[in-house]
């Protein structure tokens, strides 16, 4: 057979001429040896064809499995033949698909590992997380901590031999009975449920230990450097309770020992700052098992960390050309009916309760009641833009058990804003939104968010309410706006929901992780649904466009959100409690009154601890609180007008005169500080 050459095409546009059967590890040696060191696995696209988005590989049997596209990218091992032409890419640890590989061979190394210790173990299958990795087992026995340790030290020593994986084919049949004659049930059910009869069957082999996989891995073993055996779970062989109990092995790896302890670390800090632990910790909202689950109880620590929100809020809109409404918490179901939400929306809210005149629903959204004020008295071009405001209370229902703090929950306020103007304010409109979201998060402490910008798909154009040239008008809108405004964003096609455009801004938190708080959506179909319409300026009546808009977006998850960004040590406007005076001993509690008094007249929140307690249990458990300032005071500040001032996170304390520290504390309070 004479060799032919096949064109390999590299992503910085170049291509090579290399005989076929050239490995991608021989390319990237040629390119340079420090490239092949550092390539994981090859991502192969077929020059020929329209390439699909590629099939996420899931944690599925199917994702698995299951046979590839033929015509989209697919991961192969940096051994795999190039057969013909192709793009290729040479995946790097830069590459998110990278981890997967690595984490997904670690899964064989556990798997090598509990059958060099277990041989009668029966496998399943391995696949990788988001978070690391697992493998399923079918043992009598139950797997004990001290196995797991055993498996570990194990997995450490499968590392260290090295053992490339290799790719092995055999015919399939000749496979399906040797897994049959050896009792491996699963292994049996994935070979005939995912090959056909005839073909042959893909396995890999690292030492002795040989799996059906279609892979791809990394070069060898060795490649896994960094992995932990977290925990152990049982679960039904194919979900169904029926079946034999299977015992399901967690584990993560990470590239190096360096970002596996950061990840650690990061875990540690994230339940550190859980909101559920700090909220009960300090005082600040509860969840009543007597009155359900997701409602939250605001505790007066908590509520005025509300209130000082809710008044900003409120503050804010009224500055910025909003009109603030209240409305009801129920309504007849005839007015979910003509809003369209007893439709499409029914499964998200509470059941309706019949009273002598008609059947209620508790509110989910608040937009319909804001359309019967717009609605209850005629409108011209010259009222628009009508801007509504409220911080309403709204129900949905969430199943049990998938509450989740101030997180997830049945009953919250949105500071929710519904805005309706001529097609031509749209872009002005919208730009005072995304100022307002970036005060929003500016003020309450956070410098980065990421912006998603959601379209409609096109193509599917019976799926959308709402003209075309509203469509166009609004897309180019929140488009341009941003684009000004030099915010970087992402924009998602077919994101959109049927009734309108829309941006989310997701904030990024302390941790680097990113929450979905603040949105502006466009909607094209309640203006429709319930005949809105203004005079414009030619005498004619138009139908106004509507913009929905909720930046914190829910009071109680933007709270949770606060209170893990801040570890529950909020800065000195928010505290609940800004400043703790702990008196000596008894006899200085007149001078303790007196700098209480100073203190509220200057509008700042006091606790006194006035308790025949030692000073220093006193000082700890305002620390234990995260009080901003705690301030002690003796015989000699009596006498000279002081106090001494600690300050959260500061070990210096200073002293000062009680007017400088009150100025002192109102000026960070008036500007928002963060800092102490
Ligand atoms: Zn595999
Ligand atoms: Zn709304």
């Amino acid at each position: 057979m004479s060799t032919q050459n096949i064109a390999v095409h590299l992503p910085d546009g170049s291509v090579k001429e290399v005989p076929q059967g050239t490995t991608p590890l021989e390319i990237a040696n040629s390119i340079s040896p420090r490239l092949a060191a550092a390539s994981v696995v090859a991502r192969l696209t077929p020059v020929t064809g329209a390439a699909q988005a590629t099939a996420a590989a899931d944690e599925s049997e199917a994702g698995m499995y299951a046979a590839q596209d033929a015509a989209a990218p697919r991961l192969v091992d940096l051994a795999t033949p190039l057969m013909e032409d192709t793009k290729l890419d040479l995946v790097t640890e830069k590459d998110p698909d990278a981890l997967k590989v690595v984490r997904h061979s670690a899964a064989h190394v556990l798997a090598t590992a509990v059958l060099e210790l277990f041989p009668e173990t029966k496998l399943g299958h391995g696949p990788a997380t988001d978070a690391g990795f697992f493998y399923d087992f079918y043992r009598e026995k139950p797997f004990t901590p001290e196995d797991l340790a055993a498996i570990e030290k194990k997995m450490a020593e499968v590392v260290a031999r090295d053992e490339p994986f290799m790719h092995e084919f055999a015919p399939r049949e000749k496979s399906l009975e040797g897994f049959e004659k050896d009792g491996d049930f699963m292994k049996t059910h994935f070979v005939t449920k995912f090959t056909l009869p005839g073909s042959e069957v893909s396995f890999y082999r690292n030492g002795n230990f040989i799996d059906f996989c279609r892979g791809p891995h990394v070069p060898s073993t060795g490649r896994v450097k960094a992995f932990k055996v977290l925990s152990l779970a049982g679960a039904y062989w194919l979900g169904d309770e029926k079946n034999p109990q299977l015992q399901r092995i967690y584990g993560t790896a990470f590239f190096s020992k360096k970002e596996m302890d950061e990840h650690f670390a990061r875990l540690e800090e994230a339940a550190r700052r859980d909101h559920r632990v700090l909220g009960k910790q300090l005082e600040l909202f509860s969840i009543q098992e007597l009155a359900g689950a997701g409602l939250i109880f605001w505790h007066p620590k908590g509520a005025m960390i509300r209130k000082i929100m809710e008044d900003w809020m409120r503050e804010e809109c009224l500055k910025r050309g909003y009109q603030l409404v209240y409305t009801p918490h129920v309504a007849r179901v005839n007015l979910w009916q003509t809003s369209g939400h007893e439709g499409f929306y029914a499964n998200n809210m509470f059941t309706p309760m019949e009273l002598d005149d008609a059947m209620y629903r508790m509110k989910p959204m608040n937009c319909p009641f804001h359309i019967l004020i717009y609605k209850n008295s005629p409108k011209s071009y010259r009222d628009l833009p009508v801007r509504y405001a409220e911080l309403g209370n709204v129900y949905r229902y969430e199943r049990s058990g998938t509450m989740h703090g101030l997180l997830r929950v049945r009953g919250f306020t949105q500071d929710d804003a519904h805005i309706f103007c001529m097609p031509s304010q749209i872009e002005s409109e919208v730009a005072a939104c995304i100022d307002f979201a970036e005060a929003v998060l500016h003020t309450f402490g956070f410098t980065e968010f990421k912006v998603e910008l959601s379209t409609w798909d096109p193509n599917d154009r019976a799926h959308y309410a709402g003209s075309n040239e509203n469509w166009d008008l609004a897309i180019r809108s929140l488009d341009n706006v941003l684009k000004q405004k030099g915010i970087p964003y992402k924009t998602m096609p077919g994101e959109a929901a049927f009734y309108g455009p829309k941006i989310d801004i997701k904030l990024v938190d302390v941790l680097g992780r990113l929450w979905q708080l603040s949105t502006v959506q466009f909607d094209f179909n309640l203006p429709a649904r319930f005949e809105l319409e203004y005079v414009g300026e030619d005498g004619e009546r138009h139908q106004p466009v509507m913009v929905h808009r909720a930046l914190f977006g829910s009071v109680e998850r933007f709270f949770g959100v606060l209170i893990e960004h801040y570890a529950g040590a909020f800065p000195l406007w928010l505290a609940p409690v800004q400043v703790g005076l702990v008196p000596i001993s008894e006899r200085h509690a007149v001078y303790a009154e007196k700098v209480e008094k100073a203190l509220k007249d200057a509008g700042l929140r006091v606790e006194t601890d006035a308790r025949n307690e030692k000073m220093n249990a006193k000082i700890r458990d305002f620390a234990l609180q995260k009080t901003p300032y705690i301030l002690v005071f003796g015989d000699k500040e009596e006498g000279a007008g002081t106090v001494n001032v600690r300050t959260r996170g500061k070990t210096e304390q200073v002293s000062l005169s009680l007017d400088e520290f009150i100025a002192k504390a109102k000026a960070l309070v008036a500007s928002q500080s963060t800092e102490l």
